[in-house]
């Protein structure tokens, strides 16, 4: 599943390649992929033909590009947007737009000036593209989305202050959108083995100080992530050019079962984790009986 750095990698690509163009076309061919769009396919067409690009957005993993009807002209900004969302599998490729059309393609924008063509690809269909009228600046139901640590508007002594006060394991908390947004499961180990913390370790039960070492290592890892230009954990992630990203190589618990710590050399243990894996370093990152700062105050 694509996380955080890959999604910034795709709107990256976006923002150099699709930006001030005029899409001519939005050719849905398959519904299920604008089924957030309550008012169906032939609705999302005809409201995205003729649209001018203004520019790119992303908050966690949801991408958005303003947009609005001419081009932009003295005083006058975008009001609504075009949202998107990867999913498992999604992919947004740019190309020629006489090349063949996959049967993975779900959506198909095409542009005035017949350039390069937008392809929202999307094997397992998880990913979704809706059109959001005066979605802009912040399309109103990702609102409840926490900003990431990578984000101007992340807060780091409210996070450190809210994250301190859930009882839940510390691997659950970066997980949950409305707390911090972005982190998924790849980059939570890799951040919990660098600030040397336990997944399930309670939240409540950090210090100031561990909490602000989690929230630095989680910045360093998505940090050096986007650098590579994402993991490409599975052959599914690509930027917009259909490239791979190497970070991959630099993961030091995720998938690695077995094999040496990094830094210690003690064989990294896999624990079963809501429904996936937790990876963790027995010896860097032990399993310390802690007592939350609000134990025994009922
Ligand atoms: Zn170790």
């Amino acid at each position: 599943m694509p996380e955080l750095p890959e999604v910034e990698v795709v709107r990256r690509g976006l923002e150099l390649h699709v930006v001030g163009r005029t899409i001519s076309s939005a050719q849905v061919l398959h519904p299920r992929a604008v089924r957030r769009h309550v008012a169906g396919p032939d609705d999302f067409s005809a409201a995205l033909s003729g649209l001018t690009v203004t520019g790119t957005g992303r908050r966690g993993k949801y991408l958005w590009l303003p947009v609005m009807e001419g081009t932009p002209a003295e005083r006058s900004v975008a009001e609504d947007a075009l949202l998107a969302h990867l999913g498992m599998s999604g992919q947004l490729l740019l190309g020629d737009p006489e090349r063949p059309v996959s049967p993975h393609v779900r959506v198909r924008f095409t542009f005035t000036d017949a350039g390069p063509d937008l392809r929202f690809t999307d094997q397992r269909t998880f990913g979704h593209m809706a059109f959001v009228a005066g979605g802009a600046v912040l399309p109103s139901m990702i609102a409840h989305i926490a900003p990431d640590p990578m984000d101007p508007d992340f807060d780091e002594a409210a996070v450190i202050g809210r994250l301190r006060s859930r009882r839940a394991a510390i691997k659950v908390a970066l997980l949950d959108q409305s707390l911090v947004s972005g982190i998924g499961n790849i980059y939570a180990d890799e951040a919990l083995w660098r600030a040397k913390l336990h997944w399930a370790t309670p939240a409540a039960a950090l210090t100031r100080a561990e909490a602000g070492r989690l929230l630095a290592a989680v910045r360093e890892v998505l940090g050096e992530a986007l650098t590579a230009g994402g993991t490409s954990f599975d052959s599914l992630y690509v930027n917009v050019n259909g490239e791979s990203g190497y970070f991959g190589r630099s993961l030091a618990v995720y998938g690695r079962e077995g094999e040496p710590c990094p830094r210690c050399g003690t064989p990294i243990r896999r624990d079963p984790f809501m429904n996936r894996s937790a990876y963790s370093c027995p010896a860097c990152q032990p399993r310390t009986r802690r007592r939350t700062r609000h134990a025994g105050r009922r």
